[in-house]
This record gives C-alpha cells, structure tokens and sequence, in this order.
C-alpha cells in the first residue's frame, strides 16, 4: 500500500477547517497590527541556514532536509522562516521599506523523531518587525501572540516566559564564566554538549539530556552579567507588558536554541502538551542581517507552531452558514438553479448534482454541518415559497424568497 512519508500528515475535513481557522485568527491578528502578509519559497541554498542557525545547531547538524538538485547546486527545505525572511530581506534590497512588519505562514520541515505535537513537515504562523530597536516593538510582538493565544481560548492553557540575553558584549563575559563553570563538569556532559562547551558553550542551556540538566542547575546565569544598558532595554519591555496586563514569568534559564538572538527572548509553553511544551517562541535577532551580508538592520520576531496550537484548540468553531437543498422528486434541476442563485448572492450552498435519495442528502448534510435545509418540491415550487429547516433545532418555516435573503445577509454580516 503507498504510505506517507513519517511525521507528514494529510489533513481532511474537521481537522483542515481547524487548520484554517488557526491560519485566519493568525492573519486577522496581523492585520490589527497593520502586518503585511509575505512569502518567501520553501527551500533555499543550504548555506543560508548554517550560517544563520550556526553550524553546531540541532537543526543544522541533524535536521535539514538538504538535496542536490540537478545542476548540483545544495538546497534545504526551509527549518524555519527568520532566516528567509532575512535572505528576502537582502536580496530584494528593502532597506528603504523599514520598518517591515511581516506576516508569513506556511510549512516548515526538519528530520525530528516524530511525537505528538512534533513533525517532520509542520506549519507556523510567522511575524517579523525588520528595522526598528525599540521595546516597544518587543512588546508589540509579545501582545501580538497574547492577542493570537486569547482569540484562540488558550489563555489558560499557555504561559509566556521571558528573559533577556542581553548585548553582545554581555554575552562574551557571561561565555567565560559558563565555560569555566562546566570545565569543571567536563567528564560528566553528554556527548553532545562536551562538542558544544568548544563551539557553542551557552547552547547547553537548552540541552535536553538528563545528566547535562543536572550540571546545568547550578551554572552561572546571564541574566546576572547584562550591562545596564541591556538591563534598561529588558524592564521597558517588561513595563510596557505591565501596561497592558500581558502575564509573564521571567525565566532566567531561558536561552532558546539558536545563535542569533540578542536582549529580549521569549516562549509560550503549555504543560498539556507533555515534552513538546513550547507553542511558539522568538525573539530579537538585531545582528543577524548584519552578519549575512546585509547592511546592519535590526530586527525581532517569532514564530509559533500550527499543528500545537491544533492539539490545543481541538475544534473549529461552528460558525458556518452553509444551506443544503434538499430536492423531492423530480427536481434536482430546480434545485441546481436555485443553489446557483444563491451562491450568486454569496450564499453557500452545499447540493451533490446527481440523483440522491433525500435521506442521503440530509445525512450529507449533516456531515458538512448544514446550519439550514431547504425542502424543495412540487408545493414549494408551485407558491414560490421557500422551505426551511434549523439543522439545530430541526424547526421548519414556510417562508418567502425576499424573508430568506434578508435573513441571509443578516447572518453573514
Ligand atoms: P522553533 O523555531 O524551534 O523555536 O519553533 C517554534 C515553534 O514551532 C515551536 O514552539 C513549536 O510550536 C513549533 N515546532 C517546532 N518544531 C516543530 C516540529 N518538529 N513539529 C511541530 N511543531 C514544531
């Protein structure tokens, strides 16, 4: 039998609507804050992504799905949107259209073992401020997500953390100290992190093995070594979210995975989701544009996850107004001329335009979650009238064609 491929999914019916209603919450978000909604391809040269994600990321080292093509040139499917978005950034020059504010979503792909809640294809909605270093802006984001998490019902499942990683220069002393902090506990990292404690030290923060979490506890924290300067950035945004009554926790431990980001950085986590608790994260990357070549830009962002924030909601709301015709007897041409004057007047209609018992009909009805069905034979043919039947209540009316408009429009105003 053809499989798919592991950690893709096919989405179909109830699930696809969630999808799609996650994607419009997202974009209706993004228009409140006057974003523009951009895409960018879904692969790129490698290259772009070591040099964005470093070259001792996860995502990098394990995860990229990269090919030859035909003219042997190395490609990645896109692992996430920042550095395409920088990329686009660059090579189409749009240092005059600053600030950039970016609304993107799509999919993304890395080799992970698959888990609920974790994919190899899954999908993000996307936002990026290119061009301003303002707390303001920090904040703005951070409300953006709130906004996305409250107009989808979570905002008692999810929790945002915040931190800050400071300057650069901040983050070389901090490096110092933390790697003279795990010299001390060399023999005892895994693997993995005693390859990091030479290239990357601060990423083992993040590492998820049991034995490096226990060394971890006790390392120094770089919050403790941020210049006043980055410690003054870090409490105008916290004020600012204070203004607004946007809920936090600092959380000093928090590094996120990868190289580019710098002062403030942040995730909403939820513990309903077992080991895959992140929902979605970012923060400020103002070097990153800088470092690929472009002229110095700074710039913050986030992303977050579609297929968690689905597990989350579990259900698309019914807001349908969808109408089933129901045709008795010999009427099923009736029925197509009137579903086609309906669906004229924006009205949307499901009818199957062959021959089917009304039963079958109504069943189907059912199924697409029909909010109203409209009986039509020879009686209501011959006064011109309009049968109609709440799927929700199963109450009926006779009613006439100008009453159904008006009702109509009503609804889908
Ligand atoms: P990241 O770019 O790793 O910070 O991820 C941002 C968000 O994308 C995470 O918080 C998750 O919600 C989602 N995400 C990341 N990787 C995966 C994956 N493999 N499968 C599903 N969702 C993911």
């Amino acid at each position: 039998m053809l499989q798919k491929v592991k950690g893709t999914k096919d989405y179909f019916f109830k699930e696809q609507e969630l999808f799609d209603y996650i994607a419009s919450v997202a974009k209706n978000v993004s228009e409140l804050y006057s974003y523009s909604h951009c895409s960018t391809p879904i692969f790129e040269f490698s290259q772009l992504f070591s040099r964005v994600l470093g070259d001792s990321s996860d995502v990098v080292n394990k995860e990229m799905y990269s090919f030859l093509d035909r003219n042997n040139e190395s490609l990645t499917l896109r692992p996430e949107f920042t550095a395409s978005i920088c990329r686009a950034f660059i090579s189409n020059s749009m240092y005059q259209e600053v600030p950039l504010r970016l609304f993107s979503y799509g999919p993304l792909f890395r080799y992970e073992q698959p888990q609920t809640g974790r994919m190899r294809q899954f999908h993000q909605i996307n936002y990026e401020v290119v061009g301003v270093r303002n707390p303001l802006v920090d904040s703005e984001l951070i409300k953006i997500f709130a906004m996305i998490v409250r107009a989808l019902g979570l905002e008692d499942k999810v929790c945002l953390e915040i931190n800050s990683l400071g300057c650069q220069e901040s983050r070389t002393k901090y490096r110092n100290a933390l790697v003279s902090f795990l010299q001390d506990h060399k023999e005892n990292l895994s693997e993995d992190s005693k390859v990091r404690l030479e290239k990357n030290p601060i990423r083992i923060l993040d590492s998820k093995s049991e034995q490096d979490k226990k060394i971890i506890v006790d390392a120094p924290l770089l919050f403790e070594y941020l210049s006043s300067e980055s410690m003054d950035y870090f409490n105008l945004v916290l004020e600012d979210l204070d203004r607004f009554d946007v809920k936090y926790n600092i959380n000093k431990k928090l590094v996120r995975g990868l190289d580019y980001y710098c002062d403030t950085v942040f995730e909403f986590t939820t513990d309903l989701l077992g080991a895959q608790n992140a929902v979605g994260g970012g923060g400020r990357y103002d070097n990153l544009i800088g470092s690929l070549g472009g002229k110095p830009t700074p710039a913050m962002g986030f992303a977050a996850g579609m297929e968690r924030l689905m597990l989350l909601v579990k259900e698309p709301p019914v807001t349908k107004n969808l109408v089933a015709i129901i045709p008795i007897g010999n009427n099923l041409n009736n029925a197509r001329i009137l579903a086609e004057e309906l669906r004229e007047n924006n009205i949307a209609v499901y009818l199957e335009p062959q021959e089917a018992a009304p039963g079958k009909r109504m069943k189907k009805a059912d199924k697409f979650e029909a909010s109203h069905a409209i009986f039509l034979g020879e009686d209501e043919i011959g006064s011109g009238k309009i049968k109609l039947r709440n799927m929700k209540n199963g109450s009926e009316k006779l009613i006439s064609k100008e009453e159904f408009y008006n009702e109509f429009r009503r609804k889908s105003q």
